[in-house]
């Protein structure tokens, strides 16, 4: 019996913010083989975009998981401190690249036949483009939207809704958004949604009131989210490679809950940088909040983000 030797597939990139594009790209490597990635050391990734990008063994770790997920498989990853990387030396049958990075493919196979290596036969996908017509690019997503903070595995953006000063956050993870209390400005939401590029899969309040729920409806019908309810204590939602874990933290109101993540915490309105939340409004208990604050407290660690529901984010001390 003849077994068919796998083809060797290389690609490249530094894998920032995977989105729709490194999905396409990664999709023609896995059908054609065996795939080993380039992926850009953190002193090359800074050359190459002229700004600090994630660090490397972050983005391997979001790569390696978005790799298992997406395509239940597995590919080499080595690090790379140029655009030619280990191609000059090592064969492959195929080079994946988008229209952005085929200057570089020939540029290597011209590069290999001057040390007599065979060439690799190239492989160009088209570009992904966004709903502007324009190439998604991680630059432009991080450029266009709010300022986002790393954590972790997911990014989280802020954004501030409403005549109460909301905060909602929108949670980023391997392609995959949540978006936790939507209480106003649906609009201004839905515009970060689609700059975010990633497909939004739930919206979670962290409890009932209306400055945290109020663009629930709008998001949902415009974006297709589920909207999660009566979560209970121990409940996991999973978002891209994330898991969020509900603590259910009655006081505030009776349905109040907080999200914890790897090193992080959503807190609603029950836990606030300058105190605790209020308990004089209908459902409210100083009883009910007490008790919470005590079971948070065995949760919360130095150095551990919050994100509350209004005001400042905040780390424990
Ligand atoms: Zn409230």
């Amino acid at each position: 019996m003849v077994i068919a030797k796998k083809k060797k597939v290389v690609v490249g990139g530094t894998f920032e913010i995977l989105h729709r594009g490194h999905e396409s790209l990664l999709r023609k490597a896995f059908k054609l083989g065996q795939v080993t990635i380039g992926l850009t050391s953190n002193v090359f990734a800074q050359k190459l975009k002229k700004r600090k990008a994630g660090d490397f063994k972050q983005r391997k770790k979001e790569l390696e998981g978005f790799i298992k997920k997406e395509f239940k498989a597995q590919a080499e990853i080595v690090k790379i401190e140029d655009k030619f990387g280990f191609t000059l030396e090592e064969d492959f049958d195929y080079i994946v690249v988008s229209p952005e990075t085929y200057k570089t493919a020939l540029l290597i196979n011209r590069k290999r036949q001057k040390r007599n290596k065979k060439p690799i036969e190239i492989v160009k996908i088209d570009f992904v483009l966004d709903k502007d017509g324009k190439p998604i690019s991680a630059t432009k997503i991080l450029k266009k939207g709010l300022q986002p903070t790393q954590q972790g595995k997911n990014i989280i953006k802020l954004l501030v809704v409403g005549p109460l000063l909301t905060n909602c956050y929108l949670v980023i993870s391997a392609g995959e958004l949540l978006i936790i209390d939507p209480g106003g400005e649906g609009g201004k939401i839905l515009k970060e949604i689609e700059v975010s590029e990633a497909k939004l899969k739930y919206i979670i309040n962290t409890h009932n009131h209306p400055d945290h729920i109020s663009a629930n409806e709008k998001i949902r019908k415009e974006a297709g989210a589920e909207i999660l309810i009566d979560l209970r204590n121990g409940d996991k939602i999973r978002i891209g490679n994330s898991v969020l874990k509900v603590i259910q933290t009655p006081g505030h109101t009776k349905d109040s809950i907080c999200l914890l993540g790897k090193g992080f915490i959503f807190t609603g309105d029950t836990l606030f940088k300058d105190g605790k939340g209020r308990t004089d409004l209908p459902g409210g208990s100083q009883e009910d909040l007490e008790k919470s604050l005590e079971k948070l407290k065995k949760i919360l660690k130095p150095g551990m983000t919050v994100y509350p529901g209004h005001g400042e984010i905040f780390k424990i001390k």
